[in-house]
């Protein structure tokens, strides 16, 4: 549509055609106006039956259209117009439908929206972008030994690797995309965490707290600053014994935007996909400017906080609503504090919205580590980023929202 639309406007030179936004809901992400009428569909059909009856110009041409008078003109502009006519009705001839698919992946559940034609071009859609999901599964998790992340941190069991081990594509984007979100929150946070996450794991089956040598002995293999990065040949040399890679807390906001990526490249924009927390959006459903999204409330898990609007980027949540061990009174979240290697223990809940899905995911970590004043930092100097911010303490809630984050708040509840 662009392409044709473009096409328009290049014959038209001179004519006052031009493109703008926001746009009428069928038209496919252009408007054109002619000069200052928007091609409704409405116009477009008087249009059309002016030039069914076509041969004499229309008695009452609205201001702007040419009514009569010069024979060269107005022939010019019964094609103009027939061009605008079938390019309008070319956008609004396709009818989307709503398509909603769920499957689990990742150890939780997605799910895709999309609005296709019909059903088969929704169902190819979303089996190809499933399938991608798996793929990106077997690759980077710490819970299949013959992942790729899993082999690369074997390499560490007996002692730092020697050499640095090319990478593919897809671990590449995400280990970089982690080193940089390390140095960006001082390390709060850290892939390497992995040995910490694993004793927490356990923790949960068992009930108790690791033993502080254990403890101290996983922490030993923690720290973002022992992954050599080499970026010429995509390769990663990990520099301390026993290290454990867990992108558990970037690759699910990383999967959810390739979903949504991969849907666009296929002639489906309009689509959501993600799993509870990690949520990416595309163009928005016809005739809406965005998708709404429920945030959960940290206070009230099967209750949302509110809703934010958006198009084109990323939600994600962090908290300790569903995920803690509770050990003798005390709450630890399934978020660990590198510095101790332990679940956090302040109630905090972060929801983070992003330009990308990765980011959203990561920056839900430190600000929940790093607490709401610290946390908010990092958000304001992220272009395109907002979040929301609450914590608990004892009987008292208390929300903290970033500069640009009503912007995203939904003022309209369903
Ligand atoms: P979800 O799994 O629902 O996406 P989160 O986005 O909150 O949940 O990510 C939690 C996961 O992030 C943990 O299970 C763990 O794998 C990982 N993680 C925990 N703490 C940190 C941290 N400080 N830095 C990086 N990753 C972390
Ligand atoms: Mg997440």
């Amino acid at each position: 549509m662009p392409i044709k639309v473009l096409i328009a406007v290049t014959w038209m030179q001179g004519h006052r055609i031009w493109l703008s936004g926001p746009l009428p809901p069928c038209t496919h992400g252009v408007r054109v106006r002619v000069r200052g009428f928007s091609s409704s569909r409405e116009e477009v059909r008087f249009l059309d039956s002016s030039n069914e009856k076509g041969k004499t110009p229309h008695p009452n041409p609205p201001p702007g259209v040419p009514g009569g008078g010069d024979r060269k003109f107005s022939i010019r502009w019964f094609w103009a117009f027939l061009l605008i006519f079938c390019l309008s009705a070319a956008g609004c001839q396709t009818h989307l439908e709503k398509y909603e698919f769920v499957r689990p992946e990742m150890g939780t559940v997605f799910q895709v929206v999309v609005y296709a034609p019909d059903a088969a071009a929704a169902k190819r859609g979303a089996d190809a972008v499933f399938a991608r999901a798996d793929e990106l599964n077997a690759l980077l998790s710490d819970y299949d030994p013959k992942s790729e992340i899993s082999r690369l941190s074997r390499l560490t069991d007996s002692g730092p690797m020697t050499a640095p081990v090319a990478v593919g594509h897809d671990l590449w984007r995400i280990i970089e995309r982690a080193v940089e979100a390390s140095r960006r929150s001082n390390g709060a946070f850290d892939i390497t965490i992995g040995p910490c996450v694993k004793l927490w794991r356990r923790s949960h089956q068992m009930g108790e707290l690791p033993n502080p040598e254990r403890l101290a002995e996983a922490r030993k293999s923690v720290g973002w600053e022992a992954i050599k990065l080499f970026p010429e040949t995509h390769s990663v040399q990990l520099l301390k014994p026993k290290m454990r890679l867990d992108v558990g807390g970037i690759a699910k906001g990383y999967t959810a935007m390739e979903m949504v990526r991969m849907l666009r490249e296929r002639g489906l924009p309009r689509a959501m996909a993600g799993a509870a927390g990690d949520i990416a959006v595309g163009d928005p459903p016809p005739g809406k400017s965005n998708w709404r999204i429920a945030v959960q409330a940290l206070e009230q898990p099967d209750k949302s906080a509110g809703y934010v609007e958006l198009h084109n980027a990323s939600v994600s949540t962090s908290g300790d609503t569903e995920r803690y061990i509770l050990i003798d009174g005390t709450r630890y979240s399934h978020i660990i504090d590198p510095r101790t290697g332990l679940g956090l223990t302040h109630r905090i809940g972060a929801t983070v919205i992003a330009t990308d899905g990765t980011t959203a995911d990561w920056m839900s970590k430190p600000l929940s580590v790093l607490g709401p004043e610290e946390g908010l930092r990092l958000i304001e100097s992220t272009p395109g980023a907002a979040a929301r911010v609450v914590t608990i303490e004892g009987k008292q809630t208390k929300v903290y929202e970033s500069n640009h984050w009503r912007e995203f708040q939904s003022a309209s509840v369903p």
